[in-house]
């Protein structure tokens, strides 16, 4: 028998990704449950946690075992500087991040109830300023399983990165968060796209609140031009939808303490499964073990877990076919 290492564990590198996003403070206030128009409230307490939906996508990736880089902007102030070293603490290369010395860093000032429902206020500041360098880009995709990005960046510059990738061969997992709608040469440059049921619905027109409904409009989502969808849907899971036909994955029975970040978990799992050549429907489960942990504790990047946590959590109900 050979002792040579295998083509195949040469192909186990650990995938890289490069996610182009948003990075804020988030500001977090522990209220019993939202204030009423008027309504002047007690809460029950302040935390400063690193957020963005961009940084904690990247966090989930590399603690899901990725080797990300991170393209986007932050304030020159404390919390800039402090998103940076959270970022860099995870591993993440940080040499794409620019610091701007006009705009603040992004803040988003979060209200989580009691009951673990959250209610945020965005303020994108120097998340507006994100720019695209084509050459830099192409570079930095090179070898990269995906170009991860959301919405809580500039439209027209995502649009730029998606077409570098499109051009470059390197595979696009889109999150349309906060949700806009996608000019139509776009919808062939998606891989994979990750909505939630009122994305998916803002997107194609369809409702998208059961599992029938979601594999409806995953199938509407498809025929723009993605190759596959996600439609998450929260404590019911989410719905894969690819060439195949649709599958229900159910999600894990499990305490809500704090949804923030969730989707954002659920999406680093699934891009590095991906990545390393896991199934589709794989990647998903892996995804919902990983968003059913982060929700059981509070906050954005510290509630998302690392892969060796997500591999002894329990594994989910098999799929449904829709
Ligand atoms: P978003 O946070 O982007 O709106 P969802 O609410 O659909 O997205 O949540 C993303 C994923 O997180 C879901 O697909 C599910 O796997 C998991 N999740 C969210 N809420 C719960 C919950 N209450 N119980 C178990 N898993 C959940």
């Amino acid at each position: 028998m050979s002792s040579q290492p295998s083509s195949s564990s040469a192909a186990q590198q650990p995938p890289r990704i490069v996610v182009l996003g948003s990075l804020n403070m988030d500001i977090v206030l522990r209220v019993p449950q939202a204030p009423s128009a008027g309504e002047t409230l007690l809460g029950r307490s302040i935390a400063h946690i690193p957020g963005g939906k961009g940084a904690n996508q990247a966090v989930s990736c590399a603690r899901e075992g990725g080797r990300v880089s991170m393209i986007g902007c932050v304030g020159n102030d404390a919390h800039g500087l402090a998103l940076r070293t959270a970022l860099t603490q995870d591993g993440i290369d940080t040499a794409a991040l620019r610091t701007d010395g006009a705009e603040p860093t992004g803040t988003a000032l979060i209200l989580v109830e009691d009951s673990g429902q959250n209610r945020i206020v965005m303020i994108p500041g120097a998340n507006a300023k994100v720019e695209i360098d084509e050459a830099a880009l192409r570079q930095q995709l090179q070898g990269a399983a995906f170009l991860v990005a959301q919405f809580e960046t500039p439209m027209h510059q995502v649009a730029r990165a998606l077409t570098v990738a499109h051009d470059a061969g390197c595979k696009v997992l889109l999150n349309p968060s906060p949700v806009q709608p996608i000019a139509e040469p776009l919808w062939p440059r998606i891989d994979t796209l990750v909505v939630n049921e009122i994305e998916a619905q803002a997107l194609c027109g369809q409702a998208a609140d059961s599992p029938q409904e979601a594999a409806l409009a995953g199938q509407a989502l498809r025929a723009k031009g993605v190759r596959r969808v996600v439609v998450t849907l929260g404590a019911r899971g989410a719905v894969a939808v690819d060439a195949n036909g649709a599958r229900h994955h159910s999600a894990p029975k499990v305490q809500a303490i704090d949804t923030t970040a969730a989707g954002d978990t659920f999406l680093g799992a699934l891009a590095v499964a991906l990545g390393e050549g896991q199934s589709f429907d794989d990647a998903v489960r892996l995804g919902i073990r990983a968003a059913a942990l982060c929700i059981q504790r509070p906050g954005a990047q510290p509630s998302i877990p690392q892969r060796s946590a997500v591999l002894q959590s329990p594994m989910p109900p098999d799929w449904t076919a829709l």
